[in-house]
Parts: structure tokens; C-alpha cells; sequence
């Protein structure tokens, strides 16, 4: 079992910490992302979209055919070129589906009435990984464990290559999946680390929209994930199972994708993380991914709304914010959860696809950002938690 020290890092003057000095242009390659959270293998299954087409080639299929996914989930902006673009190395590949007091409508197949259906979708969602990857290699690579991240990694680094394969790290989101914390070893073993127990409110806690505790079954759910050593992804849960979580939680904890709240006056929802649950967060070494979700970037925004004024600069402030709260600039990644219930009318203006993400860097290095803490936000954090957590 991994116990996790709650080292609280060096804190600095928050003036100043990123005004030192003024981030230099390098020759060398744009930062590498890790995209913290994208419902892929959802997408794939709900509505047949394929992750090797670019976005662009996806909306002209979708548009042409008439696609549910687009009135469900938007126009796409996830694709293999495009990734390849964004130099987005990997991605948190979610295992989601939905309950079905949630569900919005027949076109969505990923709906669950009981536990047992609800622990086959999310299998068969790990299996569309293992087929993807299988199928694919050179487009996409299942990443179990510190040696497949490692050759990911070298291969992007490898400069002669053209292109290269894209890691996916599993990541549940809403652990209904698991019917019996007795099933852990055995999605351990299928090659999952990473388990969000929320999403709306479930049997183990209060999830969005849905407040509430820890429940017992949560509190034997969290024993024997730390136990096994599995991350856990605090996104989604009910602020008062997060801070619980955050008391008792012995292993390592993340927040795929979440903003803060406090950059958004008058929110008054349970999704985005009060100020006490991000020091928190950080107080447990974790790492928090920051949506570019127009509705998560400005209060009260709904899809169709206008997006002119919500840019890469906002979700720059987000990033800042926390990383002032923190006094460094480790525990903030990106968890865009792109294509997952938005796509290209929700991201921020001037965003066309995943790619664009790269814009972020000139904006964090115009407000006093070393092209370390640049590198260190896009993906190296989100590495340096893989390469601790997974197994070798
Ligand atoms: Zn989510």
C-alpha cells in the first residue's frame, strides 16, 4: 500500500512568486499536454465517433449523416491529427456511464438501472481501450503501466519519428462499476488505477447536483483503493464526501477536472472546488486539471451563449489562481474534458480543436511563467503523478 506524506510545499510571496522574470521564447518543441480527462471510449460507444478521424473530419461525417452526437454532445474537437498537433502525449481515458434517474433520452446507450449493468458498461468500456489500442498502435497506446508510459514517452521524444502514439491512462469516472470494493484487484489487475467514486451522487458519496456524505459503503470503497494504492479523483464528489475524503484518504488523490469556484461570484452549484478543498488538495501534493468548459469559466454561461469574452486568458486566471494559492506551479494540470456533454461552441474563443491548447503557453509565459512551470502545467505534473502511482 502507497501511504501518501501530506508535504505541503514551500510557499512564497504570492506577488511575486510569478513576476520574477519574464519567460523566454526557447527553440525548443512546445510542451508536451497530458489531458487529464476525455470520455472517449463513451463517445465511441454512444455514438460510433472514431478517435482517428481529426475533429474536423468527425463534424463533416456527423453533419452529413445528420449524427445524434452532435445534438447530445456537440461538434467534436478530439481527434488522433489533432492531438498529434496539440503535442498531446496523453490522456486520462474515462470509463463513464450514466445512471439512469440521469439520463436524458434513448439515443444514450451508456445507462445503467443497476449495478450489474452498470459494471458491464463500464467493462466494456475498458475492453474499447484494449480494442483501440490493439487495432491501432501507432495511433494509440493503453497505458497499464510506468514501463508503457516510458515508451510513450520515449517515442515522443524522438524527434526522427513523425508522429507518434497517444497513451491513454483509464480513469472511472463514478465508481458504480464496482459492485463490491472485493472487484478492485481484479480492475487493478485489467489495468485500472484511477477511480473517481462520483459523478452524480452515488451509492459512496454526494456527486454533482446530488449533495451528501460519505456513505459506509464509500468509506469501505476508499479503504480498499488505498489499500491497492488507486488514485483517487475527487472531481464530481459533494464537497462535504471531498473534504472527508481529503481527511481519510490514505493513498493519492487528484482532481481530473475541476475549476475553482471562487473565480466564479455568485456559483452557488456543488462541481467546482471551494477555495478550503483545493488547499486541501494541495496540502496532499495533488494535482487539479482545469476545464476550458465556458460554463465553468464564468458563472451562470449556458450552452449558446455567446463565448467572445471567455478566452485562453480565463482559463490562464484559473490556472494562476491556483497556482498562487499553492506558491508554485506543481499542482495545476489540464483535465479539458472535451467532448464530454460540449464540444466546439463551449471552448473558449478562438479554440477550434484540442491543438489550440498549445495556445495557453504565450498567455502563462506573458504573466511571468518560467517555460519549466509551462511544461510543468501542460503535462509534466500530471507525469511526475503517474510515475509515482503507477504500478512498474
Ligand atoms: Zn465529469
Amino acid at each position: 500500500m502507497q501511504s501518501h506524506p501530506p508535504g505541503k510545499p514551500p510557499k512564497s510571496d504570492p506577488e511575486t512568486r510569478f513576476l520574477q522574470k519574464p519567460g523566454f521564447l526557447s527553440a525548443m518543441q512546445p510542451s508536451l499536454i497530458v489531458d487529464a480527462h476525455e470520455d472517449i471510449a463513451y463517445n465511441m460507444l454512444a455514438f460510433g465517433r472514431d478517435y482517428n478521424r481529426s475533429a474536423a473530419e468527425t463534424r463533416q461525417i456527423e453533419n452529413a449523416s445528420g449524427s445524434q452526437a452532435i445534438n447530445h454532445n456537440d461538434q467534436s474537437v478530439l481527434g488522433w491529427p489533432d492531438y498529434q498537433r496539440g503535442r498531446v502525449a496523453i490522456v486520462f481515458s474515462t470509463l463513464f456511464a450514466t445512471p439512469l434517474r440521469r439520463a436524458t433520452g434513448n439515443w444514450d446507450t451508456q445507462v445503467y438501472g443497476d449495478y450489474d449493468q452498470a459494471q458491464r458498461l463500464y467493462r466494456a468500456q475498458l475492453d474499447t481501450y484494449r480494442n483501440l489500442t490493439d487495432r491501432a498502435p501507432d495511433h494509440f497506446q493503453f497505458i497499464a503501466t510506468r514501463t508503457d508510459l516510458e515508451s510513450v514517452l520515449a517515442d515522443w521524444s524522438d524527434s526522427s519519428r513523425a508522429t507518434h502514439p497517444v497513451g491513454l491512462v483509464p480513469l472511472m469516472e463514478g465508481a458504480e462499476g464496482v459492485r463490491n470494493p472485493s472487484e478492485l484487484e481484479d480492475w487493478w489487475q485489467s489495468g485500472l488505477h484511477m477511480i473517481g467514486p462520483a459523478w452524480a451522487g452515488t451509492r459512496f458519496c454526494g456527486g454533482t447536483r446530488e449533495p451528501g456524505p460519505l456513505t459506509d459503503e464509500g468509506r469501505a470503497l476508499l479503504e480498499a483503493m488505498a489499500e491497492l494504492g488507486f488514485t483517487l479523483d475527487l472531481s464530481h464528489m459533494d464537497e462535504l464526501s471531498a473534504r472527508q475524503s481529503l481527511d481519510l484518504y490514505e493513498g493519492p488523490i487528484i482532481a481530473s477536472h475541476a475549476n475553482a469556484a471562487a473565480l466564479l461570484p455568485g456559483y452557488d452549484g456543488n462541481r467546482l472546488l471551494p477555495d478550503d478543498v483545493i488547499k486541501g488538495l494541495i496540502a496532499h501534493d495533488a494535482i487539479i486539471g482545469v476545464v476550458p468548459f465556458c460554463a465553468f469559466m464564468k458563472n451562470g454561461w449556458k450552452i449558446g451563449d455567446k463565448r467572445d469574452e471567455i478566452t485562453l486568458a480565463t482559463l490562464a486566471a484559473h490556472v494562476d489562481y491556483i497556482c498562487q494559492m499553492a506558491g508554485d506551479a506543481r499542482h495545476v494540470g489540464l483535465g479539458s474534458d472535451f467532448d464530454g456533454g460540449f464540444g466546439l461552441s463551449a471552448i473558449p474563443a478562438g479554440m477550434d480543436t484540442i491543438a489550440d491548447l498549445q495556445a495557453l503557453g504565450p498567455i502563462l509565459q506573458a504573466k511571468g511563467y518560467h517555460d519549466e512551470e509551462v511544461a510543468a502545467i501542460f503535462g509534466e505534473n500530471w507525469l511526475r503523478h503517474l510515475r509515482t502511482y503507477l504500478p512498474a
